[in-house]
């Protein structure tokens, strides 16, 4: 297949800084949102919001409504536009099918989403040093989605202008709050993948780490559940009435340390992290409320269960011993996939073509780390007879996900938005 690139690395960099400067929270992804929806109006694309790609029936996680309307605010005076914003109605994400008058075929998926870490402002990191680390704080692009969110961009403009050689509908998602696993079950509840029979999304970095690698398919992704535990108890005078009072800290406590200790499960991989633990209200009251910010993961969707469940066992009998009542509210799950080999294939002949891509660094099933939110997706697909794939595309990382001196090579942009092009027609022309 004959493709002259028409989407210059150079407009790939700005966007990629654009979205990278304004990195947001999942499910806050406002200024991004209206970004995106922005271009793809431009592109002649009919831009789906709001509750047409969001259920909001089944949303989890969903920050509070005062820190929603404050990054609602943040986004406006960075000149989010309010025409998106009106349509969006307190929903993040955004849909476009480049034919939407032909049948349902194929979905690209490409999350937008920050992580909640404080950029690093050192001199040699590059995004501070060339002026585009994120202007928000405690929100970073520390997982290369605004990689994605810009290859998506970049797709949607080389696809637009090839849409007539389309027999199919292509569909591409930009989904809100991967992180977190709370983004696709809304978008599946919505309907956004029904009737489609293939499926591809791709992630910088992961366990491929080297430029100009590819990795055409993976396996090995952690289900998990994303939990949040709230202790009341009772306050009362530290010198006076100790006695009289219902430590919600130190049951919090008592949780923390057993629910580290739950035996690992012997099939399979197992984690559970008590990521944040906060209470109290001051240093002479027996501390009355007290809340742990928890997940488990499991390397199937049967052993995070059995991590949950004994979570659950421990933190019921915990919020006893110290006379709590106590409330567990499910943020966000996933369960895992595995990419299937038809996909796998399409990927694989796709950067055949792609001369970035080394021929000897191309290979088929790579291990997930963690969790991804497009698990749901494909599970969502391969359950209505389709395929899925997640690709991980290479890149040499300065540091680690998720650390606030990530970062990644810009130079995978133009060639990733050619693979999932090529992919995109090999997938037009299979039945
Ligand atoms: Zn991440
Ligand atoms: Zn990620």
């Amino acid at each position: 297949m004959e493709f002259t690139p028409t989407v210059s690395q150079e407009q790939l960099v700005k966007i990629r800084r654009d979205l990278h400067r304004h990195a947001e929270s999942g499910l806050s992804e406002f200024w991004t949102t209206s970004y995106l929806a922005e271009h793809l109006a431009a592109l002649g694309c009919e831009v789906h919001l709001g509750e047409e790609v969001m259920d909001r029936s089944v949303m989890m996680g969903v920050p509070d409504p005062e820190t929603q309307e404050a990054r609602l605010k943040a986004a406006l005076a960075q000149g989010a536009d309010p025409k998106w914003l009106d349509k969006m109605n307190g929903l993040t994400g955004v849909m476009v099918d480049i034919r939407p008058d032909l049948p349902m075929h194929s979905v690209l998926r490409f999350d937008i989403d920050c992580v909640d870490v404080c950029e690093s402002q050192d001199a040699d990191h590059k995004p501070t040093a060339e002026g585009f680390a994120s202007i928000n704080a405690n929100e970073c692009h520390a997982c290369a989605h605004d990689g994605h969110a810009t290859i998506g961009l970049g797709v949607a403009m080389e696809l637009m202008r090839r849409r007539d050689k389309l027999k199919h509908n292509v569909r591409l998602i930009f989904e809100p709050a991967e992180e977190g696993s709370r983004g696709a079950r809304p978008m599946v509840s919505a309907g956004l993948v029904k009737g489609a029979k293939y499926f591809l999304a791709a992630h910088i970095g992961v366990n491929s780490t080297q430029d100009h690698a590819l990795v055409c398919g993976t396996q090995g992704f952690l289900a998990t559940t994303k939990f949040d535990v709230e202790l009341f108890g009772l306050a009362s005078h530290s010198g006076s009435d100790p006695h009289k009072g219902h430590n919600s800290l130190l049951a919090a406590a008592t949780m923390l340390l057993n629910l580290h200790a739950i035996p690992r499960h012997g099939q399979g991989a197992s984690r559970i992290t008590v990521g944040m633990m906060s209470g109290g209200s001051g240093r002479n009251v027996i501390p009355d409320y007290a809340k742990l910010v928890c997940e488990t993961r499991g390397a199937t969707t049967e052993i995070n269960q059995y991590m949950f469940d004994k979570a659950k066992l421990i933190i019921e009998h915990a919020a006893a011993m110290y006379e709590q009542k106590v409330k567990v509210t499910i943020m966000g799950s996933a369960g895992n996939a595995v990419s299937d080999k038809k996909m796998i294939d399409v990927v694989k002949q796709a950067a055949q073509d792609v001369p970035y891509f080394h021929k000897d660094l191309i290979t088929e099933m790579g291990q997930g780390f963690g969790t991804d939110d497009a698990c749901t997706f494909i599970t969502a697909i391969q359950e209505q007879g389709g395929f899925g794939t997640y690709a991980q595309i290479g890149s040499k990382l300065p540091a680690g996900h998720h650390n606030q001196r990530f970062d990644f090579n810009e130079d995978l942009l133009q060639p990733s938005v050619e693979l999932f092009c090529r992919s995109t027609f090999i997938m037009d022309n299979m039945d």
